[in-house]
């Protein structure tokens, strides 16, 4: 199929970044389901020049240029809303990050849970806190960063019986928030509620 053939990206479907009532970022919608929001008083539009919101009515009042930063309506064009505001919203939700061995070495700071010590990583591996000989299974709370000399010296025990200690209890990390949006896809207008981290993927640890 000819490129040219294939159809346009509407701007109905472009990103539309949404803050919660605090102007925190919590996660990214389409511009479609924005309008949505917006028209059933869920959430206003923020202008990124005056920061000032604008609920159903005044954004509807408004005149847009013709163009890809617009939206066309039966009578004339409406600046598409790159920033929602929720109404009530005032939490900051949370993911749960996939288990992977990247991720492991992150949430433990690529340090031995054990001795504490941060060697190269070719001296770090992951330890099963109850070894999988006894039924330890492999996840978040199961799972620690250990160097090679305490995971050798703890072999297959349990910590306390090799005389480990840890330094904290595992469990799983928690991300918030999470944008599944390329920083190179984002209007210029989100890094002023972006901030730093543009071109991280914008996932925090916590
Ligand atoms: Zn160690």
């Amino acid at each position: 199929m000819d490129p040219s053939d294939r159809p346009r990206r509407s701007v109905l479907d472009a990103p539309t970044l949404v803050l919660n009532r605090s102007w925190v970022p919590i996660h990214v919608t389409i511009v479609r389901r924005a309008v949505g929001m917006i028209c059933r008083g869920i959430a206003s539009v923020v202008d990124p020049g005056s920061l000032s919101l604008q609920d159903f009515d005044a954004w509807a009042s408004l005149r847009g240029e013709p163009g890809r930063h617009s939206i066309r309506t039966a009578t004339r064009w409406l600046p598409v809303p790159e920033i929602v505001q929720l109404a009530q919203y005032d939490r900051v939700p949370s993911f749960e990050a996939p288990f992977t061995r990247a991720s492991l070495f992150r949430r433990d700071d690529h340090r031995c849970q054990y001795c504490g010590t941060r060697p190269p990583h070719s001296q770090l591996t992951i330890d099963h806190v109850v070894p999988r000989s006894r039924g330890g299974r492999t996840s978040w709370d199961n799972c620690v960063v250990a160097c090679v000399r305490c995971n050798a010296r703890k072999g297959d025990r349990l910590p306390g019986t090799a005389g480990l200690r840890l330094m904290r209890n595992p469990r799983a990390p928690r991300w918030t928030p999470h944008l599944h949006v390329r920083a190179a896809d984002w209007p210029g207008s989100w890094n002023q509620f972006l901030g730093d981290r543009h071109g991280q993927g914008f996932a925090t640890g916590t």
